[in-house]
């Protein structure tokens, strides 16, 4: 997608740390950090939403809470825990429409998701 950010850092035209990458999936940090570890994992695919999903395509959301455990352990909160979260839609909250996956840690995130 021409206009979708995301897929500009996939394709490297916006720089980014790349924290995380295979054949389907990357991960690098958020621009906008809301904990001291923020990270976003995304698939390389353009997927408006997680609305978007296919079915065949529903194996992707197991492979993003891999890269986000493994990515836990790697910068250091997987301990003391951490937060996932995937925003769908507007009311949802989502901005940037292409799915993924935010990994929040390292400090004590409440209860409610506000
Ligand atoms: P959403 O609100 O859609 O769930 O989350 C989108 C996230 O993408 C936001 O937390 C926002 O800070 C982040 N973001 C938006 N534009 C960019 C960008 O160009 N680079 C990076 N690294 N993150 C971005
Ligand atoms: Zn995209």
């Amino acid at each position: 997608m021409a206009d979708c950010v995301f897929c500009k850092i996939i394709a490297g035209e916006v720089p980014s740390d790349i924290r995380y990458q295979d054949d389907k999936l990357i991960a690098f940090p958020d621009i906008n950090p809301l904990a001291p570890v923020h990270l976003l994992i995304i698939p390389k695919k353009h997927i408006a939403s997680l609305a978007e999903l296919s079915e065949g395509e529903s194996p992707l959301v197991g492979e993003m809470a891999r890269v986000a455990n493994q990515l836990a352990k790697k910068e250091g909160i997987a301990e003391k825990g951490y937060r996932v979260v995937i925003n769908c839609g507007r009311q949802g909250g989502q901005g940037v429409s292409h799915l993924h996956m935010h990994l929040l840690g390292g400090r004590q995130l409440s209860g409610a998701l506000g």
